[in-house]
């Protein structure tokens, strides 16, 4: 479970401060799918970033699972987000010149985790996405949605508790899109807590829950009960 309590985010740059959050106030229980939305430059990405611990809110207190994660340091947060958080990006963000199998291993060996696990758990994630027998092909030989699908593996061979995804689809045309939306709710229904930062109205509209943000605040935290989903 994900709570913050008044979080909020100052950036100083020189002598320019901005505000990227404000006063955030909010729960996620597990299991849950949620998607948030807010014009461009409102906070989401920041928010992301807090939630998935690559960096530290500059004021109130953000507890992941009961534990007060306000205040870490670097590497007690990168040991946790390790254990924890897998994140998705718009871009990708795969290394080109790593195969699939491997771009898949360098979080699990980031984590001290032995050959034959890790061969274990990169298999089952690329068979997860359909792409095992594409594991000897470099990224720039598949398709957006297929890259975007190794992403999904690579964030879910460390079998993380929670998946942040910053415009999953972004990239992707509508067919394409659908499909790793319809993957991103399978995974959400083996349990995995997904956030999902999307500029598609129609996906946060179709969502069991939708925040959206306003100049760094909640403005609006909608349940929907909805058989239709995000
Ligand atoms: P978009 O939809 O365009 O990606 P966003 O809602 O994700 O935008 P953020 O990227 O979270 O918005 O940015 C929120 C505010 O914080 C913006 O005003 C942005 O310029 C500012 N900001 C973000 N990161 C930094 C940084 N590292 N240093 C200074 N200001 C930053």
């Amino acid at each position: 479970m994900l709570q913050m309590t008044n979080i909020g985010k100052t950036f100083l740059t020189g002598q320019v401060q901005t505000k990227a959050l404000d006063q955030i106030n909010l729960e996620v229980d597990e299991g849950e799918f949620v998607t948030i939305t807010g014009p461009s430059g409102c906070g989401k990405t920041t928010f992301l970033n807090i939630a998935g611990l690559l960096e530290n809110a500059t004021a109130g207190q953000y507890l992941l699972d009961g534990e007060d994660v306000s205040r870490l340091g670097d590497r007690q947060r990168a040991k946790l987000r390790n254990q924890k958080i897998g994140f998705i990006f718009q871009s990708f963000n795969l290394m080109p010149d790593l195969n699939l199998f491997d771009n898949v291993d360098v979080p699990l060996r980031y984590r001290g985790l032995g050959r034959g696990e890790r061969h274990q758990r990169i298999e089952e994630a690329l068979t997860n996405v359909g792409l095992w027998s594409r594991r000897k092909h470099l990224p720039a030989q598949l398709s957006g949605g297929q890259q975007q699908r190794v992403a999904i593996a690579r964030a879910l061979a460390g079998s993380p508790r929670f998946l942040l995804a910053d415009e999953p689809t972004g990239n992707l045309d509508s067919k394409t899109a659908a499909g790793v939306m319809s993957l991103l709710h399978e995974i959400n229904a083996k349990g995995t807590t997904i956030i999902m930062v999307t500029h598609d109205p129609v996906l946060a509209q179709n969502s069991r829950r939708n925040i959206d943000i306003l100049d760094g605040q909640i403005r609006d935290d909608a349940r929907r009960n909805t058989a239709a989903v995000a």
